[in-house]
């Protein structure tokens, strides 16, 4: 997105934003236009949101016209995906981005528009601003889950019937715990880190 560069917030280092617009111009998600549809029937927000703002590429091609770049980028990270077809993948822009790359509501932008890249593993355009915080906060993590996978192994190798010395808890509760603090990292890989 394009988020004005005097709005810096402590959290997220919104001056790394280059401006160039890109993201704003190739949006996908994982769920077709339908399914979206039904998302908003069903009460969905999100997808309420999602379908009232941005507007669909007539096709593939059509959005590589735009952002060749990044129709390539995506396209090539979804095709390593299981189950990967093309022809479930929708390109969309948001027609509120101006000329010059500035958002065009920038004020009432909608939170996925706020946090993004919110993610550290998001597949933003290649170039794009955050690409190096986007490394910086992946690598932060894969060290926090290392730190949690010592802490596991270390306990384990200390246990004593089956509790965690010093510690009022089960290893098997200790496991779970790791477990559970592991599980949203689990799709970008975080087993083998
Ligand atoms: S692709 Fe990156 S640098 Fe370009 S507008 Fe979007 S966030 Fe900013
Ligand atoms: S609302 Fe603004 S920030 Fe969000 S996609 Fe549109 S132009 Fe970009």
């Amino acid at each position: 997105m394009n988020p004005e560069k005097e709005t810096q917030q402590q959290d997220f280092p919104q001056y790394l934003c280059k401006m160039c617009g890109r993201c704003c111009k190739s949006i996908t998600t994982e769920h077709t236009y339908e399914e979206l549809q039904e998302m908003t029937i069903n009460g969905s927000e999100a997808a309420r949101v999602f379908i009232d703002l941005f507007k669909q590429y007539s096709s593939i091609e059509e959005a590589r016209k735009h952002v060749p770049d990044q129709v390539d980028q995506v396209l090539n990270e979804l095709g390593q995906q299981e189950g990967f077809d093309i022809n479930k993948v929708t390109f969309y822009y948001c027609p509120y981005l101006s000329e010059d790359n500035r958002c065009g509501i920038y004020e009432n932008r909608p939170e996925c528009c706020k946090r993004a890249p919110n993610n550290p593993w998001s597949c933003m355009p290649p170039g794009c601003g955050f690409e190096g915080w986007q490394f910086e906060q992946r690598e932060k993590i894969k060290k926090e889950v290392r730190k949690l996978k010592e802490y596991l192994i270390a306990a384990e190798a200390a246990a004593e019937d089956g509790i965690v010395p010093g510690k009022d808890i089960s290893i098997d509760d200790l496991r779970k715990i790791v477990a559970q603090k592991i599980s949203p990292w689990k799709k970008y890989g975080a087993e083998l880190w």
